[in-house]
């Protein structure tokens, strides 16, 4: 057998396992034929004799079942077993010949035919034969005969023993065999059982590496799923992310055609600065040339406003009448007229006539009063219904002066309530068309001192306002605890030897916008309504002076020009009744009155005495003549308000008020002189 070198399946092993068990049993039942022998014993057993001890070292379940009759078995197998299949059972011994064995053993009714019966002897009397049957039987007295068959008979049988032992020999060895197998079979069974167990192992182990892996799998499972989630929200953000870089590939294209049209743009941009460039340095020449040229037309412009000036006269009387105001009685008709110039009616009035009748001729005559009318020409007449803006273009160009180095000084001059301060300052409640010449004048000043900026002028502005009441002067611009008080101020020069003139302890505010000039103005009403209280009335008792010192420099050609500008608001021009009788509180007024009175004939007679030129100027006599002497005369030019009441109650201030003022208009101040620096 080659059962080493060819392994069978598993199931194969276990067949053959199960076969070997069925031989080692079939053996175990194998019938002897020899022992159930009748007749020969001793043969018999001798023939038995190998198999027996055979049979013994089979093992305990083997043994002879001797209890069976002999005969039956004996007949059964000499008609059963035919000797072509006892010759041939040995023969098939062999790694193939169990079934052959088994089947023998198994079935015993396959034992070798019984041999054919042997030819009578001669010489014998042959038994009656019957087809089929036994021979027949001879009768009593043919002992010979029986005896002839009886040994025929056991001839038979001693050869079918024969036979038969060797059968059982060929069984035996077949048996060996088998025994023998069966030990190399059992050392397989037992390799097997080990590989089996080791298999078995292995499978356990297999079995926990199966179930680890089970986890791991569903682990892994778990995890693909939560990858798979991710994948999802991943393919989502990179569709968004596509969409995205969509609009922006598509922002980025439409931006980089702006670029290209923006660089083509700038490559013509450049182009288009190279040349701008080459003409900015020929118009920088250009410039500079007409700067040359401007600054020749300036000086020519200052040259000829001034000659223009001084033929309009450097000394000008402007006369304004003010309107009736509500609750004053309505002046007679024709008591107030102004006739226009002799271009017609788009001449601005120049003239004043004043008719009026006296009540007290008509009644010592009894006849009507005879009108009087004195007619009056001025540089210019304002009607009542004039605006202040009017007023303001016909000084505008003496401010220019002011400018240009020209000393200015503008007065009001009339009697109280006539419409000096609402000429000066405004009207009340901060009306812009209300304003009067000082926030005009200012403003104007400014504007024009930043055109000028463009050709190379740099203007300062220093404010001051003060009023002179008594002969005392104060300041209108006092703050903090001087507010109001107004610790008195002097009149002094500047410096030794200096012509310039100052206000010690008046504040001295420089300004360079309106807002600034407002809240100066209002400082100064405040100042004033405070010694309104102390005083009464005392504003119209004083004069108010607001000087603006103008200092313009042009670095580049070294010039500088300064000149003040001063704007007054003179006192009450009012004279007492020589006829009242004179109370006591009214001697103080008497006095006030006079000083007031003596300063403006004071003014009067200075600029009388300009205007003939005369060695001596009385400035000193008035505190207001002292602190305007270098804006009076010389190169100074004046203009002179005379406002006029519209009431025929004040026809005498009037016509006083209009005689000094044609006196002033009658004089003229010699060519005026630019005060450079
Ligand atoms: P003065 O300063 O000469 O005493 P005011 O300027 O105070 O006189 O004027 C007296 C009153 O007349 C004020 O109420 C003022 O508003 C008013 N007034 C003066 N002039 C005009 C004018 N041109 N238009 C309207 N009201 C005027
Ligand atoms: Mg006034």
């Amino acid at each position: 057998m080659n059962m080493q070198a060819q392994r069978p399946p598993l199931l194969e092993v276990k067949r053959n396992f199960e076969l070997k068990t069925t031989l080692v049993k079939a053996s175990s039942r194998l019938p002897l034929p020899g022992s159930k022998l009748k007749g020969g014993p001793d043969q018999m057993e001798d023939a038995l004799e190998p198999a027996k001890k055979r049979t013994r070292g089979l093992g305990a379940v083997t043994k002879i079942d001797t209890s069976r009759p002999r005969g039956p078995v004996l007949s059964t197998v000499s008609q059963t077993q035919g000797p072509t299949a006892a010759q041939k059972g040995p023969k098939k011994t062999g790694p193939r010949g169990y079934a052959t064995v088994a089947s023998v053993l198994k079935n015993p009714k396959a034992a070798p035919a019984a041999p054919a019966a042997p030819a009578q002897k001669p010489g014998t009397s042959a038994a009656p034969m019957v087809a089929g049957k036994r021979p027949g039987k001879r009768p009593a007295w043919d002992l010979k005969g029986q005896l002839c068959d009886l040994n025929e008979e056991l001839k038979r049988y001693r050869e079918k023993t024969q036979k038969l032992d060797q059968e059982n020999q060929g069984l035996r060895e077949q048996l060996k065999e088998a025994q023998e197998q069966a030990t190399v079979l059992e050392t397989e069974q037992n390799t097997l059982a080990r590989e089996l167990a080791s298999v078995r192992t292995q499978a356990e182990q297999s079995q926990q590496k199966l179930e680890t892996l089970c986890a791991r799998v569903l682990e892994l499972e778990e995890c693909l799923g939560t990858k798979e989630r991710l994948v999802q929200e991943l393919q989502k953000e990179k569709l968004e992310l596509q969409e995205e870089q969509k609009a922006l590939a598509t922002r980025l294209e439409e931006q980089e055609k702006r670029l290209q049209a923006s660089e083509t743009a700038l490559s013509s941009s450049e182009a288009e600065v190279v040349s701008l460039r080459q003409k900015t340095a020929a118009q920088v020449t250009l410039l500079a040339e007409q700067g040359d040229r401007l600054h020749g037309l300036e000086m020519e412009r200052c040259r000829l406003h001034n000659q223009l000036q001084e033929l309009k006269g450097n000394i000008r009387v402007f006369c304004r009448v003010r309107p009736v105001l509500a609750g004053e009685p309505t002046p007679s008709p024709g008591f107030l007229l102004f006739p226009h110039g002799p271009a017609g009616p788009s001449d601005p009035p120049t003239h004043l006539s004043v008719s009026w009748s006296d009540d007290r001729r008509a009644t010592l005559t009894g006849a009507p009063a005879p009108t009087t009318r004195h007619d009056f020409s001025f540089d210019r007449v304002f009607p009542p219904g004039s605006k202040q803006e009017e007023v303001f273009e016909e000084i505008s160009m003496l401010v220019q002066s002011a400018l240009d180095g020209y000393p200015v000084c503008i007065f009001a001059y009339g009697q109280t309530g006539s419409g000096k301060t609402f000429t000066m300052e405004g009207g009340p409640g901060g009306d812009p068309q209300l304003e009067g010449l000082i926030p005009r004048a200012l403003r104007h000043l400014f504007s024009v001192a930043q055109e000028m900026g463009g050709q190379g002028w740099t203007y300062s502005f220093v404010a001051s306002y003060v009023e002179i009441y008594n002969e005392t002067v104060r300041d209108l611009l006092a703050t903090g605890t001087r507010k109001g008080q107004g610790g008195e101020c002097e009149i002094r020069r500047a410096g030794p030897g200096s012509e310039e003139l100052t206000v010690t302890n008046a504040r001295y505010v420089p300004v360079s916008c309106e807002k600034e000039v407002e809240a100066l103005l209002h400082l100064a009403r405040q100042n004033r309504a405070v010694a309104r209280t102390a005083q009464n009335e005392r504003s119209s008792r004083s004069h108010s002076v607001f000087q603006l010192q103008i200092s313009g420099e042009h670095a580049a050609r070294g010039l500088q020009y300064g000149a003040p500008l001063n704007l007054i608001d003179l006192a009450g021009s009012e004279r007492l009744d020589p006829g009242l009788a004179l109370g006591p509180g009214e001697r103080d007024r008497l006095r006030e009155t006079q000083a007031i009175n003596s300063s403006l004939s004071t003014l009067g007679l200075v600029i009388m005495a300009l205007s003939n030129k005369e060695s001596h100027v009385p400035y000193r006599n008035s505190k207001l003549t002292y602190l305007l002497q270098n804006s009076l005369g010389g190169s100074a030019k004046m203009l002179m308000f005379v406002n006029i009441s519209p009431l025929e109650e004040n026809v005498s201030e009037s016509l006083n008020s209009l005689r000094f003022a044609s006196k002033v208009n009658q004089c003229v101040i010699g060519t005026a002189q630019v005060n450079k620096k």
